[in-house]
């Protein structure tokens, strides 16, 4: 169903929200979860994320704030219920706490869920208590080492102590603040119980990733990559891991380990396909839509948008692409050739 044609129906307005066609995909799974890359910048150079000299997309090209706020909107219109902001760092794009603070009047009238954000923590002693005075309440804090050294190799721009004032900022603000950490082999692996045991003891809930093929970068990915099963057969050998049903709307599975009574999420897009329950889609800051992070497709949401002020054409956009959500990705990390089985970058897509 699209509202652009003549005798469609016109939308409900419901708390002031136009309600358009929810997003069911060919495969029967609701849309819910939007994830928004605000900006491909960032004040880090992860080694597995990004080349230390990227090239960051021209300014025109990329959507204004008020733009990302329309699109966004049209996804809430359309029953999405969760808005994760990301990037690049989120919190470096200028005047992204006006956007914040504009979204933040779905949280008000209940349209949205949750508004969200995944950030390196760089930022967050400026803006931690306006996030939350926004109705932010979850950050993910993308943390792979408690080495200062090694945070500095593997961020090559980052501090560690300015992340730890953010994240103590955080927490004081009233965000609840979960750990992402990368799992690359010879590099964090052996860190993995000191990285639990720190956040464990503050509260934090610990999420492990696996590095994903995703963008050129400087180095060697076959050289990184790390099965969480792997990990997590070592986990067990000192610590009683539970599976337990806490979902946080994201591809996590948690487990709850009974020593710390803390929990530890797995995100493993490699060993285990998690698609049959994806209920997100991810939009860059240039306004494309890809409908699944492991493949190719993916539908221009900014030419329909600049088309026409009406939401018409847009909407219809957005229809057109669910329909063509795949089932599932294909992610391998090619051993002959070492390129990345997706070209784009993680910064471009958003994590
Ligand atoms: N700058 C923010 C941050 O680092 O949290 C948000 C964007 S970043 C692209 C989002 C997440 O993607 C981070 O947790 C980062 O560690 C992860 N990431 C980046 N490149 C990755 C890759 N190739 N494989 C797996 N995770 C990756
Ligand atoms: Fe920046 Fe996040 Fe990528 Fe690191 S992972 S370079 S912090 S976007």
């Amino acid at each position: 169903m699209s509202n652009t044609s003549g005798d469609m129906p016109e939308p409900v307005l419901v708390d002031g929200l136009k309600q358009t066609s929810p997003m069911i995909d060919p495969f029967g799974r609701a849309v819910t979860y939007l994830r928004v890359s605000v900006t491909d910048r960032c004040d880090f150079r992860c080694v597995y994320c990004m080349s230390e000299h990227m090239t960051f997309l021209p300014k025109r090209d990329v959507l204004s704030l008020e733009e990302l706020d329309r699109v966004c909107t049209a996804f809430i219109e359309k029953g999405v219920k969760k808005l994760r902001l990301t990037g690049g760092e989120p919190l470096v794009r200028k005047n992204i706490m006006s956007m914040i603070r504009s979204l933040s009047r779905h949280l008000d009238s209940g349209a949205l869920e949750e508004l969200t954000l995944t950030t390196n923590g760089s930022q967050l002693t400026r803006f931690a208590d306006e996030l939350y005075d926004c109705g932010v309440r979850r950050v993910n804090v993308s943390l792979d080492t408690r080495d200062a050294d090694k945070f500095h190799e593997i961020t090559r721009w980052g501090d560690l102590e300015k992340v730890d004032r953010g994240i103590e900022a955080a927490r004081k603000a009233g965000l609840h603040v979960k750990i992402n950490m990368v799992a690359l082999k010879g590099v964090n692996s052996h860190e993995i119980d000191d990285m639990m045991k720190w956040c464990h003891d503050d509260g934090m809930d610990l999420t492990l990733i696996e590095t994903m093929p995703l963008g050129e970068i400087d180095g060697d990915r076959t050289d990184q990559y790390l099965p969480l099963s792997v990990v997590r057969a070592d986990l067990r050998e000192r610590w009683t891991l539970e599976d337990i049903p806490y979902k946080t709307g994201g591809p996590a599975r948690y487990m709850e380990v009974k020593e710390t009574g803390g929990r530890i999420g797995f995100i493993t897009p490699m060993t285990h396909n998690f698609c049959e329950s994806c209920n997100r889609v991810r939009l860059t800051c240039t306004g494309t839509l890809y409908m699944c992070l492991g493949q190719d497709d993916a539908a221009d949401l900014r030419a329909p948008m600049r088309a026409s002020s009406g939401n018409g054409l847009l909407n219809q956009a957005i229809d057109e692409a669910i329909g063509r959500k795949p089932k599932g990705h294909d992610f391998i990390i090619d051993r002959t050739s070492k390129t990345p089985s997706m070209s784009r970058h993680m910064s471009v897509t958003g994590g």
